[in-house]
């Protein structure tokens, strides 16, 4: 629950983080972009004040005339829009000739262009006029056009007002922008913006990583203390069947008339000495689990008979489990005989998969061993038990793990056994493969290799 609220809690927290970096990063893309503006701004000024100047002979003179003599013709053949029912198509047709008088007079582009580059700015631009207001002078004023802001030239839609005029002649009076549209505006803003934004980026990373590592090492933890729970109970359930019948067993020894039936005293006594033995054996097995914890694991190899090895085994197998039908299947193909293995380790080894074959198995066993040995030993224990479903196959060699599923809990238990046995097999220098599905058995190998520095026989 508590590791609930914290996973929530970052998740939060890295989100406002992302929001506040986004947040940042428009601020600073703002703030650079009214820069931007104010620079370029005061450049295409400049620029355009020297393009006006006396060396330039004045291009707005020539300008003024032109409008001139078209006021003058309008205004003497009564073409005023102000007068006229249908005056508004009459009056976007004098705009048009306006407009085109200052294309074709005024063209400041490319002293503009030469000005910013020796300035250092992008000279990459693009421009037009917009015409403000415009009237045509009579007796009074007609006005021709007083708001144009809807008629923007295309592609200046977001363009800067580069410099504004006012021109007035006896027949006209006209105000008009000069609009210069940078086209590499947004690149030359987002370059200047990229420290803020990889350090906004590294931050948001960094923050990311860690989180997703603690969120793990989190799940990790959760994860072994569900499974050391799992062991305690599981540990405290194995101990408490032998204790409970060695107790059961020794006080009924203090009766007497039991104790005339010689045949059931040593009866008592074999069941006290297997009980004994039993507790012996699982205490062992946590004791070599702890002194794993702090040693590798210790092999004394020697040269083993290998089909003798395993015929022993499987005898010995049968004996301890003599009161179930169970159906083992053998099948061998040695190169060799010998080979160099911890006998006593690689006894509990095969104990392991095969009391795990018949554990694990709802039905009457059946085993299947095949041997083999060429350049390596290989051991394959198929079974015809409920499987291992793929998930808890990436963990079924972990320690202390079991699967939690139906009714493991009536099956005993460490989960110990198969982490014992892929411990046992990477000390020989092998390796353990699983192949299972669930309802269709399991089928565990071990490769070992049979190293020929080791004499055999
Ligand atoms: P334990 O048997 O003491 O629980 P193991 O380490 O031997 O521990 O096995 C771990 C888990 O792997 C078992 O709890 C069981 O769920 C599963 N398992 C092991 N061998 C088999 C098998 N042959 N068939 C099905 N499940 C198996």
């Amino acid at each position: 629950m508590k590791t609930r609220y914290s996973v929530i809690a970052s998740a939060l927290a890295l989100v406002v983080l992302v929001i506040i970096q986004y947040y940042n990063i428009s601020v600073t893309f703002q703030t650079k972009k009214e820069q931007f503006d104010s620079r370029y701004k005061s450049l295409v000024k400049q620029a355009l004040y020297d393009y006006e100047s006396p060396d330039n002979q004045f291009p707005s003179d020539s300008v003024f005339h032109a409008f001139d003599e078209l006021a003058v013709g309008l205004v003497f053949q009564g073409l005023m829009p102000c007068n006229m029912p249908d005056g508004d198509s009459l009056g976007i047709r004098i705009l048009n000739s306006f407009s085109r008088i200052l294309a074709n007079h005024r063209k400041p582009d490319n002293f503009l262009a030469g000005f910013l580059e020796e300035a250092g700015a992008d000279p990459d631009f693009r421009s037009g006029y917009q015409i403000r207001e415009l009237y045509l002078i009579d007796i009074g004023d007609c006005p021709v056009f007083t708001d144009t802001t809807e008629i923007l030239p295309a592609g200046l839609e977001d363009a800067l007002s580069g410099f504004s005029y006012t021109m007035e002649g006896n027949y006209y009076r006209i105000s008009f922008d000069y609009l210069v549209d940078f086209t590499h505006k947004t690149r030359i803003i987002y370059r200047d913006m990229v420290i803020t934004m990889v350090l906004a980026l590294v931050t948001i990373l960094i923050v990311l990583v860690i989180f997703t590592l603690t969120l793990r090492n989190m799940l990790i933890q959760q994860r072994l203390s569900e499974m050391k729970t799992d062991f305690i109970n599981n540990m405290t359930h194995e101990l408490k069947t032998p204790l409970s019948t060695i107790a059961v067993a020794s006080s009924s020894l203090g009766d007497e008339t039991l104790l005339q039936d010689r045949k059931k005293v040593i009866q008592i006594s074999d069941m006290i000495k297997k009980q004994n033995r039993h507790l012996t054996q699982l205490i062992d097995r946590i004791l070599d689990i702890s002194i794993w914890e702090k040693d590798q694991v210790r092999l004394e190899r020697k040269s083993v008979h290998i089909y003798e090895f395993i015929e022993e085994k499987i005898k010995d197998f049968r004996i301890e489990m003599q009161d179930r039908h169970i159906d083992i299947v053998t099948e061998y193909r040695l190169d060799k005989d010998y080979i160099m293995l911890d006998e006593v380790h690689m006894t509990t080894v095969f104990n392991n998969l095969l009391s795990n074959a018949v554990k694990y198995c709802e039905q009457n066993p059946v085993i299947r061993i095949s041997v083999t040995v060429n350049h390596r030993l290989a051991i394959r224990i198929r079974d015809n038990g409920i499987g291992i479903s793929r998930e808890s196959q990436k963990h079924i060699f972990d320690k202390f793990y079991r699967v939690r599923k139906g009714d493991f809990r009536t099956v005993k238990g460490l989960g110990l056994g198969l982490y014992y046995v892929n411990q046992i097999i990477t000390a020989h220098g092998g390796e353990i493969e699983l192949q299972s599905n669930p309802g269709k058995g399991s089928t565990f190998t071990i490769y070992i290799p049979t190293d020929d520095e080791y004499p055999a026989g």
